[in-house]
């Protein structure tokens, strides 16, 4: 999953090959003119032998030297990009991480929509599912889960890493009766989960508290909200769902 791919796109070809012939272009002609004005300067006069070597020599030595430049750079380029969005990512579940998240919560939530709900969701009881499964069966758990709310959400809702066991949804331009029933199908399809670790059937739920903004906020108190509204369903018993009341 956090893996780079070496092999360079197609795109990636068409560039340096296009870069190459523009190189290797300029070389010529910069060759040429140098050249003719040293003939006609030093020499008897222009002539046919010299102006073929003008144009050979650049594109047999600077060809392939700048090919494999143009390569090496692309390559580096392509590697950089791959980083900066592996940068965004969550490595276990490759959904984005915190700060990714929040910083595309943010954008939402300055830009043109300005309104929005936030779903904080935290599984329940998962430590328990470490203690009687070990972390590897844990994680495949919270990889699970992962997936069922990639699945669940409605586009172009986010969904991110929080941290640990928790997750964040955020919802632009949503409001909260709708929410509420997105909250609900994002638990259900949780509690539907068929997580068996050795065959064992071990349920899983989560408990979900949300925040909603009609007008620009930053993230983090939107996410204090939200987390407070968490707590009380964590409260309330876990695998529930606490948003604010509907206007
Ligand atoms: P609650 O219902 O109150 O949220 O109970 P809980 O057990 O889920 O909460 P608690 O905060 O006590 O424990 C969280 C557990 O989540 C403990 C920690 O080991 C586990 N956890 C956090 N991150 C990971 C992870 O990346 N992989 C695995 N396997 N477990 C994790
Ligand atoms: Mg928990
Ligand atoms: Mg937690």
């Amino acid at each position: 999953m956090t893996g780079l791919a070496t092999a360079l796109p197609k795109q990636a070809w068409l560039w340096i090959f296009r870069k190459t012939f523009l190189m290797m272009g300029l070389s010529v002609v910069i060759s040429v003119i140098a050249t003719v004005v040293f003939m006609a300067t030093f020499s008897a006069g222009v002539n046919m032998p010299g102006l073929l070597i003008s144009i050979v020599m650049p594109i047999c030595l600077g060809g392939p030297m700048i090919f494999t430049f143009a390569i090496g750079t692309e390559r580096m380029r392509y590697a950089n990009q791959q980083l900066a969005h592996l940068a965004t990512l969550d490595g276990l579940t490759g959904l984005f991480n915190r700060r990714a998240f929040a910083s595309a919560v943010e954008k939402y939530c300055v830009g043109p929509h300005r309104r929005g709900v936030l779903l904080v969701i935290d599984a329940d009881h998962f430590k328990s599912v470490n203690d009687r499964f070990g972390h590897d069966q844990g994680d495949e758990a919270l990889r699970d889960i992962a997936h069922a709310l990639s699945l669940t959400i409605p586009l172009p809702g986010l969904v991110g890493r929080l941290g640990g066991e928790e997750f964040g949804i955020y919802l632009p331009d949503m409001d909260l009766a709708r929410a509420e029933s997105v909250a609900d199908d994002v638990r259900r399809a949780i509690a539907d989960i068929d997580f068996r670790p050795e065959g064992i059937s071990c349920p899983l739920s989560v408990s979900i508290g949300g925040a909603s903004h009609e007008k620009p906020i930053a993230f983090r108190a939107l996410y204090r909200e939200a987390d407070e509204r968490l707590y009380s369903a964590k409260q309330r018993g876990r695998d529930c769902v606490a948003l604010p009341q509907a206007a």
